[in-house]
């Protein structure tokens, strides 16, 4: 149960918020119980002020992006859950072939306004149904290329409410892996360094991306993407076929008939269901291959 004064209080600052909302709809993976609070933020003096309030009542807090790399506890989240919205949604070019993103921005927003101003670089994003934030956050990245390759600067805000500046050399970008990976830091906006292109070659690597990601992934199923991260050496989808998993379920969630590193939702899968699978995927392919698989996927909420 989330304080009532606190509610109050954010309702004073004119952030709209509900109350039991089901992250199912929030999530690609259509799975989660119901976060006890969620609010839209639109600028940042209104996130400065809900993270205050957030700090005076010990409400706990967690920056939801387009939510598709997450599992979320059928127990549901705990405290708030922050969707920017607003000004976070705007894209915009600078000088030098810079193009600036706020952290709410769809990746495919961002992939489209690149490609209209034949700026070259970000087709790789094209088809990762992230949000900038989110994508910063993960690093993420797809056909040999990664948010590492353009991103310039992130703005963000601390725990304290303070906005700060990271350059690329301390934005600690590896494999899915960031310098705000497990922080309370909330990325507000990113640059991207892009470069001149025509846009028909620019929209034809972008459709052979989607081509082959349609080819390849169930993405007409509701899932978080590949679940594990690719071990050393080795790729998760490859092992867990040859360790005979591939269809095999757990309650509602598959292991994809088509692509194997990914779980699908096949039929109302809990988040209990798909922890257990990758349990079970985790163990067999430790047994039979000595590999331990680790998650990409994130889990979140009360456990
Ligand atoms: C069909 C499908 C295909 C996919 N393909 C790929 C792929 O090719 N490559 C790839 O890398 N990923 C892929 N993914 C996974 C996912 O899309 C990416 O990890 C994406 O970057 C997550 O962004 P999001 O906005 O959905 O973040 P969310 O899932 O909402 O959140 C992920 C994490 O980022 C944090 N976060 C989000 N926004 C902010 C912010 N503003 N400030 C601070 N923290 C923030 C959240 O708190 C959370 O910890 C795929 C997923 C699906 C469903």
């Amino acid at each position: 149960m989330i304080d009532s004064s606190f509610l109050e209080r954010l309702r004073q600052e004119a952030v709209e918020v509900s109350t039991d909302v089901p992250m199912k709809n929030h999530t690609t993976f259509r799975i989660g119980g119901c976060a006890d609070a969620m609010c839209e933020v639109k600028d940042v003096p209104a996130l400065r002020n809900v993270l205050a309030l957030c700090k005076a009542y010990a409400v706990p807090y967690f920056v939801l992006g387009m939510g598709s790399n997450l599992l979320v506890s059928d127990k549901g989240v705990e405290g708030l859950v922050i969707v920017l919205g607003g000004e976070f949604n705007q894209v915009a070019r600078m000088e030098d072939n810079i193009v600036r993103a706020g952290a709410g921005c769809t990746l495919a927003k961002l992939c489209v306004f690149a490609k209209n101003m034949s700026l070259s670089g970000l087709e790789f994003a094209w088809g990762i149904p992230g949000s900038v934030g989110g994508a910063v956050y993960m690093n993420a990245g797809a056909y040999d290329g990664e948010m590492k390759q353009v991103v310039t600067t992130v703005d963000y805000m601390d725990a304290e409410g303070l906005v700060k500046r990271s350059y690329w050399d301390d934005l600690e970008l590896s494999y899915r892996h960031s310098r705000f990976t497990d922080t309370d830091n909330i990325i507000l906006s990113a640059t991207f360094q892009l470069q001149p292109r025509e846009q028909d070659l620019i929209q034809e690597r972008m459709n052979e991306l989607m081509e082959r990601r349609k080819a390849k992934q169930p993405i007409n199923h509701p899932s978080a993407g590949s679940v594990f991260k690719r071990p050393e050496g080795a790729y998760a989808a490859a092992l867990i076929e040859e360790c005979g998993l591939k269809g095999y379920s757990c309650g509602g969630a598959q292991v994809s008939p088509k692509h194997s590193g990914f779980i699908v939702n096949d039929n109302n899968a809990t988040a209990e269901d798909v922890r257990q699978l990758i349990a079970h995927i985790q163990q067999v392919v430790k047994e039979k291959k000595g590999i331990d698989l680790c998650c990409e996927v994130k889990f979140i909420g009360r456990p």
